[in-house]
C-alpha cells in the first residue's frame, strides 16, 4: 500500500471525525431546542386544564344558583296557595271543609320547609365549589408565573442556541466542501439510519464506540493502519481510530522506567501484554529492548 493512499485515508477519516463532532453538537442543540418548547407546551396544557376546571366549577355554581331561584319561586307559589286557602277558610260551611283546608295549608307549609332545607343544602354546595374555584385559581396563577419565566428562559436559550447553531452550520459548510462526495453521502446515509446520528466512532476499550460490540484484534489493526476505511461489522459505523486506552498505563510504566527500579525489559513485557490482544504478533523478550521500543512507537 502506498503511503500517499494511507495518508489520504487518514485525512478522510480525520475529516469525517471532525464532521461527526460538528454534527453531534448540532444534534445536541436540536434536542435542546426541541425539549424546551415541550416544557412550555406542558405548562400551557396544565394552565388550559386549570382554566377548564375553573370554568366547569363556574358552570356548576350557575346551575346551583338556578336551582335556588327555582326553589324560591316554588316557595312563593306555596305562599300564594296558603294565602288563598286562608281566604277560603273565611267562607267554610262546616268543620270538614275547614279541616280539609287546614290539611292543604299544612301540606303547603311542609313543602316550603323542604324547599328551605334544599336551598340550605345547595348554598353549602356553592360554598364548597367556590372554595375549589379559589384553590384552582391560586394554582393557575402560580403556573402562569412559571410559564412567564419559562418563556423568558426559553427565549434567551433559543437565541443563544440559534447563534451556536448558525456558527456550527457555517463550519460544517466549510468542512464538507473539501470532502470526498461519495464518502460524505455514505456518512449521511449512515447517520440517517442511526437513532443517535453517530456514524463515525472510535474503537474504545476493544469495543465499537457506537454499538459497544467487541472489535476483533485484526480489525483494530486495520483501523489503526488507516490503509482503508474500516466499518463495524455489527452496526456498520465507520471507525476513525482506536482510542489509546493504555495511555495511562504507559505513563505509569514510564514513571517507573525513570525511577529505574525495574528492568526495562520486564516493563515492556507488561506493556505489550496489554497490546498483545490487539497485536498478537508482537512478543517482546527481555533481551530485545531496542526492537520492542521500535514496535511501541509504531503502534502509537
Ligand atoms: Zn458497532
Amino acid at each position: 500500500m502506498s503511503t500517499a493512499n494511507e495518508s489520504q485515508v487518514a485525512k478522510r477519516l480525520e475529516s469525517l471525525l471532525r464532521l461527526q463532532s460538528l454534527d453531534s453538537k448540532l444534534d445536541e442543540i436540536k434536542k435542546i431546542k426541541g425539549d424546551l418548547p415541550e416544557e412550555v407546551q406542558d405548562l400551557e396544557d396544565e394552565i388550559a386544564g386549570y382554566e377548564t376546571r375553573i370554568k366547569k366549577i363556574g358552570d356548576e355554581i350557575s346551575d346551583l344558583d338556578a336551582q335556588i331561584t327555582d326553589k324560591e319561586g316554588a316557595i312563593r307559589e306555596h305562599q300564594k296557595h296558603i294565602q288563598k286557602y286562608e281566604e277560603q277558610k273565611m267562607n267554610v260551611r262546616n268543620d270538614r271543609e275547614f279541616s280539609a283546608i287546614n290539611r292543604e295549608v299544612e301540606s303547603q307549609e311542609l313543602d316550603i320547609q323542604l324547599a328551605h332545607k334544599a336551598i340550605k343544602g345547595i348554598k353549602e354546595k356553592i360554598v364548597q365549589k367556590e372554595e375549589q374555584s379559589t384553590d384552582t385559581q391560586k394554582q393557575l396563577e402560580e403556573r402562569k408565573k412559571d410559564l412567564t419565566s419559562k418563556r423568558k428562559e426559553l427565549q434567551s436559550i433559543m437565541a443563544e442556541k440559534e447563534e451556536d447553531e448558525q456558527r456550527l452550520l457555517k463550519d460544517r459548510e466549510k468542512r464538507i466542501k473539501g470532502m470526498d462526495e461519495r464518502l460524505y453521502k455514505a456518512y449521511m446515509r449512515l447517520r440517517g439510519n442511526l437513532r443517535n446520528g453517530l456514524a463515525v466512532v472510535l474503537v474504545k476499550r476493544d469495543a465499537c464506540g457506537g454499538c459497544f460490540n467487541i472489535v476483533p484484534p485484526q480489525r483494530q489493526v486495520d483501523v489503526k493502519e488507516k490503509k482503508k476505511i474500516v466499518v463495524c461489522e455489527h452496526c456498520g459505523r465507520i471507525f476513525a481510530d482506536v482510542e489509546e486506552h493504555i495511555v495511562q498505563d504507559k505513563k505509569k510504566i514510564s514513571r517507573k522506567k525513570v525511577a529505574g527500579s525495574t528492568s526495562t525489559g520486564s516493563v515492556l513485557k507488561r506493556e505489550f501484554k496489554e497490546e498483545r490482544e490487539i497485536r498478537p504478533v508482537v512478543r517482546v523478550e527481555a533481551d530485545s529492548d531496542s526492537d520492542a521500543e521500535n514496535e511501541a512507537e509504531e503502534t502509537e
